[in-house]
């Protein structure tokens, strides 16, 4: 993903930062411990559409 999209990406819910995770292929959000899935390289900047990560998750 580019590297400038996540720059200018915020959480829709807090608008906090965002980390990538390139292995899960999602966008996490630390304060929510919410993960915004990407499909087709496109972040879905949706509440409804994230994962909640559960607490004992590594963010
Ligand atoms: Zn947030």
């Amino acid at each position: 993903m580019d590297k400038k999209l996540l720059d200018i990406l915020a959480c829709p819910v807090c608008k906090g930062p965002l980390v990538y995770k390139q292995e899960a292929g999602e966008l996490v959000c630390k304060a929510d411990r919410l993960a915004y899935p990407i499909k087709d390289d496109i972040p879905v900047m949706l509440e409804e559409e994230a994962r909640k990560l559960p607490a004992e998750e590594e963010l």
